[in-house]
């Protein structure tokens, strides 16, 4: 089957292959491994080895958002969240159900945020320490870059908190570059091609001692993985992890690596997402987002207006013909999202842009273009 979702991503069988092993977090040839991967995962980051540390939890992408709010916004804290689109809808609900007050900086769903925009409800909100960036809005496919909005919030002297879940590994950044940045969130499932069962934050080790005690939570408190590790070693865990899956996250970073690292895996999803883009239009079908706005990560259009058509008769027809995709979507009107990540080439994206063409033929489907 292949796999054309923004996470869990199709995998390659390398990585599939060393789950088969039963192993216990805590013996000490994994103690090391898992210790060893830690520096890693900073330098994917470009965070300085010293300065800066990744921090594990086992659970999924919005865990992680929840600890990273948690700890870095104090409870009854207000924070800034930039938002053009559902993930961001998401962050917004479980920082509200944290305690935390967040305050949207809308724009258009269909935009990255603007720097003016962002400056203005800066300007507007003067109490306000912290600003969320959904850096890849999954639900649209736009990219907020934090390379552009990072200085503006810089420069207004408040920190930023980095949703990187959808694009981390491939969209560039770099946490040396960012002082403002006081955490950036990912998993291991999505760009960087590991199996689910990990959530990581790279943090600077300053701001995790400053925030001690504010997560009102054990669980979900990053400063607390932080002192655990100091305390008790690097390769150490606070609970049972989902151990294999980080093996298998060890292999995908070494994958990552022999393939060029961030700009390698760049160039791979944006021609996927070019050839998806490109090759959606010339079936007729609308896209959601202008070309100029469409990021790398996602692409969706909107749903045809025949009157043949049915969605999920469409999605089981997909998957009889072994592509695999979302059958649901995260915009306002119904669209059809395709991801352009995970162990996939432009071959791929060929392969189910003719499996999408034989079903339209199959379904009869001749108005692609929106309603
Ligand atoms: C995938 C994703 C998450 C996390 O999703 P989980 O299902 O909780 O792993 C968070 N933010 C964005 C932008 C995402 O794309």
């Amino acid at each position: 089957m292949l796999l054309l979702i923004p996470g869990p991503v199709q995998t390659r069988p390398e990585v599939r292959a060393v789950m088969a092993e039963d192993i216990a977090p805590w013996d000490d040839d994994f103690r090391a491994e898992y210790a060893a991967m830690r520096p890693r995962i900073v330098k994917i980051a470009g965070g300085v080895e010293g300065r800066d540390v990744a921090l594990p939890l086992p659970g999924c992408g919005h865990m992680m958002v929840e600890a990273a709010v948690r700890t870095f916004v104090p409870a009854g804290q207000k924070l800034l969240v930039v938002r053009n689109g559902q993930y961001a809808d998401r962050l917004i609900r479980l920082a509200t159900e944290a305690g935390r007050i967040p305050i949207p900086v809308r724009c258009p769903d269909t935009e990255p945020m603007t720097p003016e925009a962002l400056q203005a409800a800066l300007d507007a909100n003067p109490d306000v320490t912290h600003v969320a960036v959904i850096v890849s809005e999954t639900g649209t496919g736009v990219v907020n870059d934090p390379n552009i909005l990072g200085p503006v919030i810089a420069k207004a002297g408040r920190r930023m908190i980095c949703d990187a879940v959808s694009g981390f590994g491939a969209l560039p950044f770099r946490l040396s570059e960012h002082p403002e940045c006081d955490v950036v969130v990912f998993t291991s499932n999505k760009c960087l091609e590991g199996l689910p069962g990990f959530g990581f934050a790279v943090a600077p080790i300053e701001r995790l001692e400053a925030c001690k005690g504010n997560a009102g939570s054990w669980v979900m408190d990053l400063a607390d993985v932080y002192k655990h590790a100091v305390v008790n070693g690097w390769g150490s865990f606070r609970f049972t992890p989902a151990v294999q899956s980080l093996r298998a996250f060890g292999i995908a970073m070494d994958l990552y690596e022999a393939e060029g690292g961030q700009p390698a895996r760049l160039a791979r999803y944006r021609r996927n997402a070019d050839v998806l883009y490109d090759g959606l239009v010339a079936l007729g079908f609308t896209p959601y987002l202008e070309k100029r706005h469409q990021g790398p990560i996602i692409v969706n259009v909107h749903q045809p207006r025949d009157p043949n058509w049915d969605f999920k008769r469409f999605i089981t027809l997909m998957k009889g013909r072994g592509v695999l995709i979302s059958n649901f979507w995260n915009t306002p009107e119904p669209t059809i999202r395709i991801a352009a990540i995970g162990a996939i080439e432009e071959k791929d994206i060929r392969f189910a842009l003719a499996q999408i063409e034989a079903t339209l033929a199959e379904m009869r489907i001749g108005q692609r273009a929106a309603a």
